[in-house]
């Protein structure tokens, strides 16, 4: 058996008009990094392959205090984008160059747990994703994309366009725990943006990703921080709110009982992470 047809569109408007005309059976494919190894070990055989490469949906692209991130930018242009520094720390700990190259920012939302670590850090940030279908676009926050494991709110003929990012200024830290130094899956995965007014915390969002069917954010965690000046007892209470709040899983990496209790050690130590980072700011300006 082979790929019958491999089509490659010059434009979204072909790209969703063959997605229509195909209809579910035809396979999307952006960088290739997930689906190609499922062709090659004849998991999946389908029809039609649709390559979103040239259909003019790569690139960064700054309005206002908003980043453009089109859904098929690589993880190495990603890297390049100095604008968010949360996300070239996601984009670094991310695979190797070669896949870096090729694996896509879209691509990484659509990453089985426990996978997807940029989709972690675009959590963290409140991203907002671009749906566009033959009925038009949509805007859905990052928060309601996820619906389940390996479901989401892309109807059968949208296409995931564009992913946007405020670019506020925010105390951020990733942390990717994983069984190598690099190069690896996630054991857990991090990322926290908190925003602070008057030494204290006015906002918070700590997302986590291998810590539940898809990235999750920890609501009772980020409620403990909100209104203090992160002190010692409150990054062990937003710890053990997040072990509370978690739904890990177990895979061939790590238990759920392992996962769990490693999720309470890495929010501490991102936290405490920005505490330090805090310090040091402060520090230099006085
Ligand atoms: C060796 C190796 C190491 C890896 N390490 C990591 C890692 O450390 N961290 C990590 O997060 N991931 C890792 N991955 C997983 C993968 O590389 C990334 O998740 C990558 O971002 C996926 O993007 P892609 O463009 O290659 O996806 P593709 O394989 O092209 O597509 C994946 C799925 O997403 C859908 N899709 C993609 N783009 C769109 C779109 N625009 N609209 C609608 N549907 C779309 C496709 O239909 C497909 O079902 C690794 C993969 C490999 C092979």
């Amino acid at each position: 058996m082979t790929v019958g047809e491999y089509l490659v569109p010059r434009s979204l408007p072909e790209a969703i008009d063959l997605l229509e005309r195909h209809g579910p059976e035809l396979l999307v494919m952006a960088g290739g990094t997930l689906t190609m190894p499922l062709i090659n070990e004849g998991i999946a055989m389908p029809d039609r392959v649709m390559s979103l490469r040239h259909a003019g949906l790569g690139g960064i692209e700054r309005r206002g205090d908003v980043l453009g991130i089109g859904a098929t930018t690589t993880l190495t242009q990603l890297l390049a984008e100095e604008g968010v520094p949360l996300l070239r720390e996601a984009a670094r700990n991310m695979a190797s160059w070669p896949i870096r190259n090729m694996a896509t920012v879209g691509g990484n939302l659509f990453t089985p747990s426990p996978g997807g670590d940029v989709a972690v850090a675009l959590l963290a940030l409140d991203a907002q994703v671009r749906l566009a279908g033959p009925r038009g676009t949509r805007v859905v926050p990052l928060a309601d994309f996820h619906t389940g494991f390996m479901t989401n709110a892309l109807a059968a003929d949208e296409l995931l366009v564009e992913i946007s990012v405020p670019t506020t200024v925010r105390q951020t830290a990733f942390i990717k725990f994983g069984r190598k130094h690099a190069n690896t899956p996630a054991v857990v995965t991090v990322a926290v943006a908190l925003e602070r007014r008057d030494g204290q915390i006015s906002a918070a969002r700590i997302a986590l990703g291998a810590a539940g069917p898809h990235p999750i954010r920890v609501a009772g965690a980020e409620a403990a921080i909100v209104g203090s000046a992160l002190e010692a007892g409150v990054i062990e209470q937003a710890a053990a709110a997040a072990v509370r709040e978690c739904r890990p899983l177990t895979d061939a990496l790590a238990t759920e009982w392992y996962r769990r209790r490693m999720v309470g050690v890495f929010v501490r130590r991102a936290l405490e992470l920005i505490v330090e980072q805090h310090r040091a700011r402060v520090a230099e300006s006085a």
